[in-house]
């Protein structure tokens, strides 16, 4: 399986760690041409306001088909750029997930933690790093783990696109990327 990272910034290198020790074969993409035959993309986090100014209006289009046609999984940053809505402040989406973002959403003096969610009801670490809020799930979007009191949606999908609020890749744990290789195999 041939799975790519989107590595034009933020933390790509530990998801590749992550999915070559899950047996994937990865390729760190640096240019549109790269999306070309890949079975998957992971999306990782840093500012998604600085992947959009690098990506440009025709890496953006280019992702954009990718997005919309093979499976992706977006984590943070990347989550924020697989929305349909986008706020504070509103941005473009890439609107693989119809859901809506709040970026930077628990505020500076909780600016990154480690918390316990359930993912498919089972107790699991996740890193939040100036994390975004979903703040809507859309029709069809499936809630696949939560976090809090109030069981915050924090891994959504629907179909072949799947987006964290949270760092999968930091922590020892391989569910999450492994929950993804299963969903590119099978589909
Ligand atoms: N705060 C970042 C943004 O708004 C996301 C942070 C992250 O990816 N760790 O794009």
């Amino acid at each position: 399986m041939k799975i790519g990272v989107l590595a034009l910034q933020g933390d790509f290198d530990a998801h590749r760690r992550r999915l070559e020790e899950l047996g994937a074969e990865v390729v760190l993409v640096k240019k549109p041409e790269q999306l070309n035959d890949l079975d998957g993309l992971i999306i990782p986090g840093g500012e998604s306001g600085t992947f959009l100014k690098l990506l440009g209006e025709d890496g953006f289009a280019k992702l954009r088909d990718f997005v919309l046609a093979k499976p992706t999984f977006g984590t943070c940053a990347g989550c924020i750029l697989l929305a349909a809505e986008v706020e504070n402040p509103k941005q473009a989406g890439l609107g693989a997930l119809d859901i809506t973002v709040r970026r930077n959403a628990y505020g500076r003096q909780i600016d990154s933690s480690i918390r316990e969610g359930l993912f498919l009801n089972s107790p699991i670490e996740m890193v939040f790093i100036r994390a975004p809020k979903i703040e809507r799930v859309g029709e069809g979007v499936e809630v696949i783990a939560t976090e809090g009191k109030d069981e915050s949606p924090v891994l959504v999908r629907k179909g072949k696109t799947l987006a964290a609020t949270f760092h999968p890749e930091l922590s020892d744990d391989p569910r999450i990327h492994q929950y993804f290789l299963e969903l590119v195999a099978k589909l």
